[in-house]
């Protein structure tokens, strides 16, 4: 007698499922890259360039009420290599201008940048020739936190936005969003 043969190629079918339902598919470095982007989020190691009053305002978030604890990014570093976050806080001048950039380049990826207060986002009061007039023209900015200085509910909802943007896998320098003004 012979064999009925199978109408359907169930161990194809089965693979087919598989691939399409069951199995995730994604090169080494894509997964080494979003492992980063997780450890970010919750330790985000941060380079404070900070050069005027603005700076005085980020150091205010270490203080007992505002603490960047809650944020987990209480961790401030003085060395671009080990950190993720550049925080440019206050007037930048044409002279700081390529220390910025260099603090950028050594930075490992991936990395992030806000722009915090009226300065570093446009040059904030000082249309002149000496000061740089938004710091997007060195390097990519992420987030840009408003005022003139930025309350410090404005920063900590800066934060939250860059970290939302981390997780999304956002592309850096496109669209840079603002947090809404009042804040
Ligand atoms: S934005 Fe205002 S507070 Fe911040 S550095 Fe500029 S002048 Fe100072």
């Amino acid at each position: 007698m012979s064999k009925v043969k199978p109408t359907r190629d169930f161990a194809k079918i089965e693979e087919e499922f598989l691939l399409e339902k069951l199995v995730l598919t994604t090169k080494a470095s894509g997964l080494i890259d979003w492992l980063k982007r997780r450890s970010q989020v919750n330790s985000l190691w941060t380079f404070p360039f900070g050069t005027s009053c603005c700076a005085l305002e980020f150091m205010s978030l270490s203080g007992e009420t505002q603490s960047a604890g809650e944020l987990g990014a209480d961790l401030t570093r003085h060395s671009p290599e080990r950190s993720d976050l550049l925080v440019v806080g206050g007037t930048i001048t044409e002279k700081q201008a390529p220390i910025l950039k260099s603090v950028y380049e050594k930075m490992e990826g991936p990395k992030w940048v806000i722009a915090m207060g009226a300065c570093a986002a446009s040059g904030g009061p000082y249309n002149t020739y000496s000061v740089v007039q938004g710091v997007s023209s060195i390097i990519p900015v992420d987030v840009y936190i408003p005022g003139c200085p930025p309350s410090a509910e404005a920063v900590i909802a800066g934060f939250h936005l860059m970290k939302e943007r981390i997780l999304k896998g956002a592309q850096r320098g496109v669209l840079p969003e603002t947090i809404e003004k009042g804040l």
